[in-house]
């Protein structure tokens, strides 16, 4: 039977003992309504450590004022049948009164590679981000965390913060798992019409188009982005929230794919807003 903890006593109680007897701690941090994404973080988790340990938690410090903190989806009963059935250990689900009780004040912030991208388009998402992370790891203990490269920028936040503030764990980046037809798994596809759902298409078949550029040796940023943008632009419901290609060291806006690069891309959907990113030179498993 999978153990739901909702208490940090408890939590760091539980923790430490799984240490104590010499077991390997992996963490996959969460907000819950489970897609494939999600559940293939949990599977090399399951593979990596002897006690597999997944918190779900709607962290409130990462969404903005006008942000879908609100109605963004929820369905824990749910997510606990698929947990079980990849063999999570422990489900750490604990409320805002536990995570942020009362008089809370003390944040983290990551500096340069929060910026640009995300760090511009959603302020202060990146200090909840990492914040709530560290928090997460102060209460679970894992040697090792799993995230997704799906939120590219995310990742390169928290391994710098975990490098910079010698935090003693392991994180590991995970690739994007998609739908047959190329959109990336989110717990906000969701929120799609049936129409949307088409236009959503755009963001990795940007990916795919930027992809091709490069393979045909361009390596001008602009030129690529160019391409990209006119695409996006004449697809219905779709508005570009940023386009850019950064360096994965940085995080800044690179004018030619030199070093190591990535496209990253936010779209409105309507009123939906999806991200998607290609790190140059990599796979990617679109058709
Ligand atoms: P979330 O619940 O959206 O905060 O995501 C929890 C973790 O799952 C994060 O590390 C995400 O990067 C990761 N994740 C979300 N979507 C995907 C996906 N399509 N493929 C792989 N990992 C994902």
């Amino acid at each position: 039977m999978i153990k739901i903890i909702k208490t940090v006593r408890e939590m760091q109680d539980y923790s430490e003992s799984l240490r104590n007897s010499g077991r390997k701690i992996s963490f996959v941090p969460t907000m819950g309504y489970f897609h494939d994404g999600h559940l293939d973080l949990m599977r090399e988790g399951r593979k990596s450590g002897d006690s597999l340990i997944v918190s779900i938690y709607v962290n409130p410090t990462q969404f903005g004022p006008s942000e879908d903190l609100e109605k963004y989806p929820r369905n824990f009963d749910r997510d606990r049948s698929l947990a079980e059935s990849v063999g999570v250990d422990v489900i750490f689900f604990p409320s805002n009164a536990e995570m942020y009780p009362k008089n809370y004040q003390t944040y983290i912030t990551v500096e340069e590679v929060t910026k640009n991208l995300c760090g511009l388009s959603r302020p202060g998402h990146f200090r909840g981000v990492a914040t709530v992370c560290a928090k997460l790891f102060h209460m679970v203990k894992p040697h090792i965390a799993i995230f997704g490269k799906k939120d590219f920028q995310q990742l390169v936040t928290i391994k710098r913060m975990v490098a910079d503030l010698n935090m003693d764990l392991e994180i590991v980046g995970m690739p994007t798992t998609r739908e047959k037809d190329g959109l990336a798994m989110s717990s906000r596809n969701v929120y799609l019409s049936q129409e949307e759902r088409e236009s959503a298409l755009c963001l990795s078949r940007s990916l795919k188009r930027a992809k091709e550029r490069y393979e045909e040796g361009e390596r001008d940023a602009g030129r690529i982005l160019e391409s990209v943008k006119k695409y996006i632009e004449n697809v219905p419901f779709a508005r570009i929230d940023y386009l850019k290609i950064c360096s994965t060291e940085t995080m800044n806006d690179v004018k030619i794919l030199d070093g190591e690069s990535v496209l990253a891309l936010a779209v409105f959907i309507g009123s939906t807003r999806l991200i998607d990113n290609y790190v140059f030179g990599e796979d990617l498993n679109i058709n």
